[in-house]
């Protein structure tokens, strides 16, 4: 799955069992929130993402209305020293919601965005809207000067 920016500058791609693992998460979690980190890595121009693999937090505390996650460090490490992955991202699901990003989700985004640790200046965010036990949609937002960019399907 391709997906670009509005402006055609940066595109991200998505390989089909990330896909299937976050459907796969969300729906074994639902009618509750669920979500994990998105790992993966850039092409050398830093135009095109590519989201290889997800992971789940070590702990998570889903209410229905927020998820919230402790980072596991050294797992981090572990992907990184192994499979030469970072991170990019977040996901989490919307139960009986939209894709659409809540002003919560913005906030959240901000607070990684500008957490020192985070090394990477453009994390994603993708929301999968689950509803009668299937999931209706996704979108993919990337994270910028404190705004969210929607990604849009792309042709290929
Ligand atoms: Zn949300």
């Amino acid at each position: 799955m391709t997906l670009r920016t509005i402006e055609g500058e940066s595109y991200i791609k998505i390989e089909e069992s990330v896909l299937d693992a976050i459907y796969e998460e969300a729906l074994r979690v639902y009618p509750w929130e669920g979500g994990g980190f998105l790992f993966g890595n850039y092409s050398e121009d830093r135009t095109v993402v590519y989201v290889k693999r997800i992971l789940k937090p070590l702990n998570m505390r889903a209410t229905g209305i927020s998820f919230e996650r402790v980072v596991d460090k050294k797992t981090f490490e572990t992907i990184y020293d192994e499979e030469g992955l970072i991170y990019v991202g977040e996901w989490h699901s919307h139960p009986n919601g939209s894709s659409l990003y809540s002003s919560m989700d913005k906030q959240a985004m901000i607070r990684i965005a500008e957490y020192p640790k985070t090394l990477i200046e453009h994390p994603l965010l993708m929301i999968v809207g689950v509803k009668n036990r299937r999931v209706q949609e996704y979108s993919v937002y990337m994270y910028d000067n404190q705004k969210l960019l929607r990604y849009e399907q792309s042709g290929d």
